[in-house]
């Protein structure tokens, strides 16, 4: 069991795949991806993310910043809600 989180948008997910699972995955072509892989990869990224074209995390919509990270990153993001941040 993985728990992803999203930093951006203070969001996480649950998964029943490992880290090493999870980075064969993404080591892997989305073309060759399993029917079941892929499906985990969508659940995961709307969980996380779902935004449409957002740019804040990894393909899995996974964006796992320390809060200074985040802020020093801020400055360079375009992802869908920037206007969200409230610290
Ligand atoms: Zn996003």
């Amino acid at each position: 069991m993985t728990t992803l989180t999203n930093s951006f948008h203070g969001t996480s997910a649950r998964t029943r795949l490992t880290r090493d699972d999870l980075d064969r995955i993404r080591n892997t072509h989305p073309a060759e991806w399993t029917e079941q892989e892929r499906l985990t990869v969508k659940r995961l990224q709307n969980k996380l993310c779902g935004c449409g074209g957002c740019t804040c995390g990894d393909m899995f919509g996974a964006r796992e910043l320390t809060r200074e990270q985040e802020h020093a990153a801020a400055d360079f993001e375009d992802a869908c809600n920037r206007g969200a941040y409230n610290w």
